[in-house]
Formats: C-alpha cells, structure tokens, sequence
C-alpha cells in the first residue's frame, strides 16, 4: 500500500538509480522470468491492484484496472545498472489484444519518460 508522497519518493529513488538505461519486458501478468525483482514486483503489484489507491491505469487507455482480470500484459522495467528495484506498469486487456505493437511501445516511451525523458526503446535479445 502507498500513497501519493511514498509512490513520488519510489519514484524518484527509481529515477537517480537508473542513469541512462532501462531493460524493460512487455509480457502476459503470469509470466516468469526468472528474475527474483522482477517476478516479485510483477506478483506485488497484481496482488495489490484491488485495494491500491489511487487504482491502477492501462497505460494505453487510462481506463481503471481494479482487478487481476483486466491486466493483458505487464511492462517491467529494471535499471540496467542494477537489478534491485523494479517498475510496473500494465496495458488492460482490451489494448493488448486490440492494439498494434507500435501503440502499446508508444505508451511504454510515454511511461517510462518519466523516469528517462525522450527515452526510446531498443530491441535487444531476449535472455
Ligand atoms: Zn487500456
């Protein structure tokens, strides 16, 4: 549970720990990566989604997403530099099903430019 002020606290502890580079992952909410931080921020996080306030957003749409069920694809990102903190975003279901690849990364640019401005997604291998 966070409020406003912890969540701008989070989020600006995310932002000095990042530098210049983010990896991110675009994938289905019951996904395992494999990577401790991100497998439990991603569990956290959609453990949490009924009862945080203010509720969650589709980064695509805006539209409120209160529960488990309305998440189509999660977007984690860590710093490339380290691998302690995690971020989550997520699409609704509606725009992961319906939306081209270039909407949702274009709402995944917009997300995380709050963390790095004017940042652009690089395709790189998966691990
Ligand atoms: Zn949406």
């Amino acid at each position: 549970m966070s409020n406003r002020h912890q969540r701008r606290a989070s989020l600006a502890a995310y932002r000095q720990s990042v530098g210049q580079s983010l990896l991110t992952w675009l994938l289905p909410p019951d996904t395992m990566i494999g990577v401790p931080v991100l497998d439990d921020a991603a569990h956290a996080w959609l453990h949490y989604l009924p009862t945080v306030a203010p509720s969650r957003t589709c980064i695509c749409c805006r539209t409120l997403m209160h529960h488990r069920q309305a998440v189509g694809g999660l977007l984690l990102s860590v710093p490339a530099l380290t691998s302690h903190l995690a971020s989550v975003s997520a699409v609704c279901t509606k725009r992961w099903t319906e939306a081209s690849i270039e909407e949702i990364e274009a709402a995944t640019e917009r997300t995380l430019s709050v963390v790095i401005p004017h940042g652009r997604l690089e395709r790189r291998k998966a691990w």
